[in-house]
């Protein structure tokens, strides 16, 4: 059955910034750090953080790059340049983060990580065609825009923000539908300004202990260290 989402490619106006020259990117950041979540987690990572989503969540923790006018402070780099800042940091491997990363064509990106022997992750909310080869694939999908069901089927792991308790048999029986590789994870996490909140992390706890594998109890390690 054909996919209700839309799988072309997101229009100009979603994007953020103007067209640019292909293997050019917005970047909002990029830095050498540790990734905090996931199966991952806690390994060395270089995060390239491109600009543009139009997705907009309310509890977004990357709201800064949204902005229909770019900051001043980005840059437009190309993927030759990222890839040998990213080499010269020695990570693990590489996050190409957002913002939703994948609004733009990033196979020039990935092409350039691989050709200095980078692994290269992607963290995406899977509402967009997915164009790279990417090691890893971290899919946390977001109600306000669906993934396509072919990314659905490309998660490595699924990572599912918990903001209310409810939220949890929402995705359990959206998963349950698609065609979600079965030794993925499936992490759940409390949305961050939830942390404390007992009903969220009770909810969390008793997933895990009745359903076991797939799911599995998430935190952002990052953000207990003071890391970006
Ligand atoms: S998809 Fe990600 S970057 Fe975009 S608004 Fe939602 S949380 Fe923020």
């Amino acid at each position: 059955m054909k996919n209700k989402n839309n799988s072309a490619p997101p229009k100009k106006s979603e994007t953020g910034t103007r067209a640019g020259n292909a293997g050019v990117y917005p970047v909002f950041e990029r830095f050498h750090s540790w990734q905090g979540e996931g199966a991952h987690a806690g390994r060395s990572a270089f995060f390239i953080r491109l600009f543009g989503c139009p997705i907009r969540c309310a509890w977004c923790d990357s709201a800064g790059t949204w902005g229909d006018v770019p900051p001043a402070s980005l840059e437009n780099l190309s993927a030759e340049t990222l890839a040998a800042e990213a080499a010269a940091a020695r990570p693990d491997f590489v996050v190409v983060t957002g913002g939703e990363p994948a609004i733009r064509d990033l196979s020039p990106l990935c092409a350039a990580l691989r050709s200095r022997g980078l692994r290269v992750h992607l963290e995406t909310s899977g509402a967009f065609p997915i164009r790279g080869d990417f090691d890893w694939i971290a899919l946390s999908p977001k109600t306000a825009r669906l993934p396509l069901a072919e990314n659905w089927a490309r998660a490595s792991e699924l990572k599912i923000i918990v903001s209310r308790p409810e939220d949890i048999a929402f995705w359990s029986e959206k998963i349950a539908r698609e065609r979600v590789a079965p030794d993925a994870p499936i992490w759940l996490h409390p949305e961050w300004s939830q942390r404390e909140n007992s009903a969220v992390l009770d909810a969390i706890s008793a997933q895990v202990r009745a359903r076991g594998f797939p799911f599995r109890a998430g935190w952002q390690l990052h953000k207990l260290y003071a890391v970006r």
